[in-house]
């Protein structure tokens, strides 16, 4: 035998185009999960993007709910992979197990929104992120998909959808359905409020901060008068009405593949006092990566 062979990649042959099923571009999603939700599972297999053009990577805690989640999404990623029809098999899938324990044990949702445990959890999730992003991204990815474990409803078509922008990361608007006692019916609220547009109140309280202090969305002690996406929801209007966007949340956000191979990733630590996804969108930018929301596109974060 000789010498072991060469693979070589010409990136610019790995199109980003707003055609990808047509031009066979390959999806990379991304997942940090901390719990197994069947609804985000079932939700996935229903995307209608072509399964053989999907990789799928994990990451989840090494606790006692990530090994539970673990278990569980490798029996369903079984199911899938071994016993399903050939085209709902998707092309690869990675699960990660975290080297690094999450600083906030408690999951519940009015625990890992205080305050107080922000900065920590949101280093942690950028480094899960990192993680998952940095061992998976392959150089024929056209696309990276992130999308939250807790997404239990989208489109079929999202990332067709989504892509049909051709912008470098396009977002969708994340709420939430609940059941609304006062209307006595289900009902939806704005889920993600990390979506947003920069505010001369929130560049002032940057100018006043410490340089390892950050900004943070959707807490009254710190009103920052940006504007939400989550509030340019327009009932009956285009769903693919674009806003420029200064933060993202990760909920459910598509990169183009270029812009991660530039070198923007989740800043574990502040950066102009951003972190993790907000961050993100910040060094995209400082890249030369404009934001792109889609205020009336409609993703769902199951209700806890
Ligand atoms: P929130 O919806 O903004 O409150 O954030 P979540 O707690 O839902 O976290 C965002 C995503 O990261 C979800 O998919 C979680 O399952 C996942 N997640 C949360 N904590 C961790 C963690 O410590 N490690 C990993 N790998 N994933 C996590
Ligand atoms: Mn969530």
């Amino acid at each position: 035998a000789g010498p072991p062979p060469v693979t070589r990649y010409n990136l610019n042959n790995v199109t980003i185009t707003n055609d990808p099923v047509a031009n066979r571009e390959n999806v990379l999603i991304l997942t940090p999960m901390a719990r197994f939700y069947q609804e985000y599972w079932d939700n996935l297999l229903k995307l209608s993007y072509p399964h053989e053009l999907i990789t799928l990577g994990f990451i989840l805690p090494k606790t006692k709910e990530g090994n539970a989640a673990t278990i569980e999404l490798q029996k369903q990623i079984a199911k899938v992979q071994k016993n399903a029809l050939e085209k709902e098999r998707f092309k690869s899938i990675i699960i990660l197990r975290q080297d690094f324990d999450p600083p906030i044990p408690s999951q519940d949702e009015s625990e890992r929104h205080k305050m107080a445990n922000q900065k920590a959890r949101r280093a942690a999730m950028a480094k899960a992120r990192n993680s998952l992003l940095f061992t998976t991204l392959g150089p024929d990815t056209s696309w990276v998909l992130w999308l939250d474990a807790d997404i239990v409803e989208t489109p079929p078509t999202l990332i067709q959808d989504l892509a049909s922008h051709s912008k470098p990361l396009t977002v969708p608007n994340c709420f939430q359905k609940f059941y609304n006692p006062e209307k006595k019916a289900m009902d939806e609220r704005p889920y993600d409020f990390n979506n947003w547009q920069d505010s001369p109140t929130a560049q002032e309280l940057a100018s006043k901060m410490g340089k390892d202090d950050i900004l943070l969305e959707g807490y009254a002690d710190m009103a920052t008068y940006r504007a939400l996406m989550a509030y340019m929801y327009e009932a009956g209007a285009d769903i693919h009405t674009e806003v420029p966007l200064d933060g993202v949340g990760g909920t459910a956000l598509l990169v183009k593949a270029e812009v991660h191979r530039d070198g923007a990733m989740f800043p574990a630590f502040p950066f102009y006092h951003l972190i993790e996804t907000e961050g993100f969108a910040k060094m995209a930018k400082r890249l030369g990566w404009q934001a792109t929301g889609l205020p009336n596109y409609k993703v769902y974060h199951y209700n806890e």
